[in-house]
């Protein structure tokens, strides 16, 4: 890796491609223990591991192999490299976001390696890093508008001030804790 590279750009970005817009969507090396390698065209598997270091097992990268094949088709539609806040989270560490925050669920899709909260990232443009302009209410609409055309799964989507949560449950559920 050229150590000019400055790492901020890592986030769901190729390197060859200084502006992050690459646009297709192969499915490759699900299957390996590197964490650094992709599970789709722009996501890799470090960045649905738990915060608290735990890889996402083996059992549930199907789960989120399905989920980034539906968060490329968000990054597609806006552009923009997708920051992973949270991915994939254990019970136990899952419970300790409950205790602080009683709005996570202790059934969280997150245990399932359904689910990812996410924000804009940031883009390099000749050598420059810009941070993509975020409004979570936008984000949300714009996800809104690839379920109805059936791009993507209907699912999971909550709005909070700084963040999207998106997920891939069976079921329709919606949230606005963005206390706007
Ligand atoms: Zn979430």
């Amino acid at each position: 890796m050229a150590s000019t590279t400055p790492p901020v750009v890592s986030f769901n970005m190729k390197n060859s491609d200084p502006t992050g817009y690459n646009s297709s969507k192969q499915i490759k090396d699900t299957f390996t223990e590197k964490s650094d390698i992709f599970i789709t065209e722009h996501f890799k598997w470090s960045e649905f591991a738990c915060h608290d270091g735990t890889p996402v097992p083996d059992f549930l990268r199907p789960n989120v192999t399905m989920l980034c094949t539906n968060l490329e088709v968000i990054r597609e539609a806006i552009q923009m490299p997708i920051m992973i806040l949270s991915g994939y989270r254990t019970k136990e560490y899952n419970r300790i976001l409950h205790l602080k925050d009683p709005r996570v669920s202790l059934v969280s899709q997150h245990l399932q390696g359904k689910a990812a909260d996410i924000s804009l990232g940031i883009v390099n443009v000749k050598g420059t890093l810009f941070k993509c302009p975020f409004d979570p209410v936008d984000l949300a609409n714009l996800i809104e508008s690839l379920i109805e055309r059936e791009l993507i799964s209907e699912g999971g989507l909550g709005i909070y001030s700084n963040f999207i949560h998106y997920d891939i449950r069976s079921n329709k559920a919606r949230w606005d804790f963005s206390g706007r």
